[in-house]
């Protein structure tokens, strides 16, 4: 287990307000950057977009500066066979048909709020737009299970079970997190695993879910630039993440606007 897995902080519901707000921010950052997905925009535009909106709001990104080598930007944009951790670049850009995956981080008065979405540029094929609503429908799935009384476990057992079920494959080396000061907290939520296993959920956990999903095989690899996930296969992957909360009843979606 990663070290940042065993700290588990259970939010006040002051703590939880202001990570709406943060999550209110990130869904306003991931609108503007879905609005600019055109053919010829580069992704170094969006990262700009994206860092404009944040600066509006006081609000920074803590995926700058992130690990090692220090990640250089706002947002992290992966295209097609790239699942996760795409570095931006001015002379990458879009073309129609790709499936873009954009994550985003807000750092707000102390609390951080995570969330992705994939789009396509323009039309996708028939392939790409399973793919996507499998993997949306496949968080809502994990969502549906962060029920006081539930496990991890459940969680993840659902994503895994939804995805599978249609024949795709869920990533196993990066996993869905708890969320709060830092960007990474407990408890750790992988997309595969078995009911009635791991940490029971209780009233304000707030855990980042993201379903990372592949048409091919599991396995990624990860490109030179040290920090872009893709496929190993090359097929193409897609990744959809809120930052939820537990509550006494219904879980609440903080990234959302
Ligand atoms: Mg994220
Ligand atoms: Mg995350």
């Amino acid at each position: 287990m990663t070290d940042w897995a065993r700290q588990i902080n259970i939010k006040t519901p002051a703590e939880i307000a202001i990570m709406r707000e943060a999550g209110r921010i990130n869904a306003t950052v991931l609108a503007t950057v879905r609005d600019l997905l055109k053919p010829n925009v580069s992704t170094a535009d969006l990262d700009a977009a994206a860092e404009e909106v944040l600066k509006k709001h006081g609000a920074v990104s803590p995926f700058k500066g992130y690990g090692y080598p220090p990640f250089p930007n706002s947002i992290t944009v992966s295209i097609n066979d790239e699942l996760v951790h795409g570095i931006p670049s001015p002379t990458r850009k879009l073309k129609e048909g790709d499936l873009v995956s954009v994550d985003c981080g807000t750092f707000f008065e102390g609390y951080v709020a995570d969330s992705a979405f994939s789009a396509g540029v323009g039309e996708l094929s028939p392939k790409a737009q399973m793919l996507l609503q499998v993997t949306e429908q496949a968080l809502y799935a994990g969502i549906a299970q962060m029920r006081a009384g539930n496990r991890t476990g459940d969680i993840s057992a659902a994503i895994q079970q939804y995805v599978e079920s249609h024949g795709y494959h869920v990533v196993r080396e990066y996993t869905g997190h708890g969320v709060g000061r830092q960007m990474h907290e407990g408890p750790q939520v992988p997309n595969y695993g078995k009911p009635g296993t791991g940490v029971p959920l209780r009233p304000g956990m707030v855990i980042a879910l993201e379903p990372m999903v592949l048409i091919g095989t599991h396995k990624t690899k990860v490109l030179k630039d040290k920090w872009t996930v893709a496929s190993a296969d090359g097929s193409l992957t897609a990744h959809h993440e809120h930052s939820v909360a537990v509550t006494e009843g219904d879980p609440l979606i903080l990234t959302v606007q």
